[in-house]
């Protein structure tokens, strides 16, 4: 993804023309958090401006281009950090007045299932998720699994979905390596269990 100074134009939100300062910018830590079945290790360990941009002045959200902008002036940044779920969820609720590009929905809906699942899973906040959570995430998972032929990552995001019985439908029918046979008998047996929870892989 190229980068390319931003003009005010690209700060211009598309709903109320409201042209504002700063541009809403992702901070990643580099992850020590391990290698997750949802590969959450895989998110950049550095800034990226939001795809996805909130504007202060209508509270909606707006989609900047995909090309990627950065500004000269670091106080023109509105840093987010880390990529909280809170601060995608938004966004995400607004996916219908998007022209989603393949590349752009991909990395949207991967931030927000890693946001999510920091959140009610990795953080020990012992925070549940709502209905209204549980049913973003479904949809957000049963999209991501356009995004992938690999039956293992495939069956994960059914198993994470809560389809328990379409992943064991996937699982079945995969033909894995070795190394992937331990993770792909993890999968089976959590789906199993009926347990949605991502996993370490060791
Ligand atoms: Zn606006």
């Amino acid at each position: 993804m190229g980068l390319r100074l931003s003009t005010k134009e690209d700060l211009k939100c598309k709903h109320c023309g409201f042209v504002k300062e700063r541009l809403d910018l992702y901070c990643y830590f580099a992850w020590n958090g391990g290698q997750w079945s949802d590969r959450r290790e895989l998110a950049p360990n550095q800034a990226v401006p939001a795809l996805v941009q909130y504007c202060p002045n209508c509270h909606r959200f707006y989609y900047i281009d995909a090309e990627g902008v950065y500004m000269t002036d670091v106080n023109d940044y509105n840093w987010i950090e880390p990529v909280e779920y809170e601060a995608i969820l938004p966004s995400i609720r607004e996916y219908d007045h998007f022209d989603w590009e393949p590349v752009i929905e991909y990395n949207q809906r991967c931030l927000l299932l890693w946001a999510y699942n920091d959140k009610f899973y990795r953080n020990p906040s012992g925070e549940k998720p709502t209905e209204f959570d549980l049913r973003v995430a479904k949809w957000n998972l049963l999209n991501l699994t356009k995004f992938y032929e690999d039956p293992v990552m495939i069956a994960e995001l059914l198993r994470e979905a809560g389809m328990f019985e379409e992943c064991l439908e996937v699982a079945s029918k995969a033909e894995v390596s070795e190394e992937q046979n331990s993770i792909l008998n993890k999968i089976i047996r959590l789906a199993q269990e009926q347990d949605n929870r991502p996993f370490m892989i060791e």
